[in-house]
């Protein structure tokens, strides 16, 4: 059976299609994405009202192409999936009265899900089924969380997440800071190539022994970028953007990848999968295979392009609630820009 998924919570427009095999496994079809990153450049972030209107004018051609790269036909599709929340308001229905169009045109089953869980579910794409528990370690543009995760998406608990700002919303600060263009992350992960990571010690948020240990918090961290660079530029001296960007690097990755593994160790679970928009980060990767490969913990991280948002990783989820009979989300369906994590489909 074959499930056609729709992303629209932030600022790419995802189609994709997935196939369901008889013996359970889900294989990728096509994962077509359109973005306005580059209209929102200039504002330093996502401006709402010019994401919906995005997402409106690409809808439709991006299912084409996504269509077209299966070689399939609309008519051959057997189930809708589209993320319901949490997301953007406007940008999210764009994408569920879509859904809804084509689930009521086919008279297919619609499921309104989860797109925290898709961040998740999108590795089976490409490293097959999960273990039945799993630590989900999430960093994207939007959130920064550490799941207990059992069955593909079947009940999902927080086990920590930031208190102020995402790892990808620091990256993206930290490169205003340094006059990089947005989104931060790609250009600080090049330059900080070439930089020393130990150049400068800033701070590692919510280290502390009365902290709550499985927690993170990156406005400190961005805050401390902001004095260490001020003062250089007042000192009349010239900006070490390599080592800067170098050492801000390696506090992210050191206080993400540290209380994975040790919530993994904790929890006892065997597997970290590693996803969203920050996962496609050189560093993170590179810390996490490290520390966990020392703890004796297999690490899942999706190829970059599956990282960041698409809407093959909603047709993962969708596959999965197929497959587990779950019962499907009304036509009537709205999206819910504050969905809670451990809601897999919305009623
Ligand atoms: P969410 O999924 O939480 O709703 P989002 O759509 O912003 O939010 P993604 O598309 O998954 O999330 O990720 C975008 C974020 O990832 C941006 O903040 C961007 O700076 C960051 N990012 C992308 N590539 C890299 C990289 N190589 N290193 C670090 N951060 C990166
Ligand atoms: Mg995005
Ligand atoms: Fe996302």
């Amino acid at each position: 059976r074959i499930v056609l998924g729709i992303e629209t919570s932030c600022d790419e427009t995802g189609v994709g299609l997935v196939r369901l095999e008889p013996d359970g496994s889900v294989r990728l079809l096509a994962d077509a994405v359109a973005s306005s990153v580059e209209q929102h450049a200039r504002f330093g972030g996502v401006v709402p009202e010019i994401a919906s209107r995005a997402h409106l004018e690409a809808m439709e051609p991006t299912a084409r192409r996504a269509l077209d790269e299966a070689g399939i036909k609309l008519s051959d599709v057997d189930a809708i999936a589209v993320t319901a929340g949490p997301g953007l308001a406007g940008a999210l229905m764009v994408g569920v009265s879509a859904a809804k169009a084509y689930a009521a045109a086919l008279g297919v089953p619609l499921y309104g899900v989860n797109h925290l869980l898709g961040h998740v579910a999108v590795d089976t794409l490409e490293h097959g089924p999960l273990p039945s528990r799993c630590l989900a370690m999430l960093v994207s543009g939007g959130h920064t969380q550490l799941l207990s995760v059992a069955g593909v998406a079947d009940e999902v608990t927080e086990i920590g997440s930031t208190i102020d700002d995402a790892a990808g919303e620091a990256y993206d600060k930290v490169a205003r800071i340094l006059d990089l263009p947005y989104p931060g992350g790609p250009p600080i992960d090049r330059m900080a190539r070439e930089g020393d990571p130990n150049a400068i010690a800033f701070p590692r948020g919510l280290t502390g022994p009365r902290d709550a240990k499985f927690d993170f918090s990156f406005s400190g961290l961005k805050t401390a970028v902001a004095r260490w660079v001020e003062q250089a530029r007042e000192a009349g001296k010239q900006l070490p953007i390599a080592d800067i960007a170098a050492s801000f690097q390696e506090a992210v990755a050191d206080v993400l990848t540290e209380k994975a593994v040790r919530a993994a160790v904790e929890l006892g679970l065997d597997t970290i999968v590693l996803s969203g928009g920050v996962a496609a980060n050189s560093r993170l990767a590179g810390l996490a295979r490290e520390r966990c490969a020392e703890a004796g913990i297999t690490l899942r991280v999706p190829r970059p392009r599956l990282c960041t948002d698409n809407g093959a990783m909603i047709a993962a989820v969708g596959a999965h609630v197929l497959a587990n009979r779950v019962e499907p989300s009304p036509l009537g369906l709205s999206a819910n820009p504050g969905m809670s994590v451990d809601t897999v489909v919305l009623r």
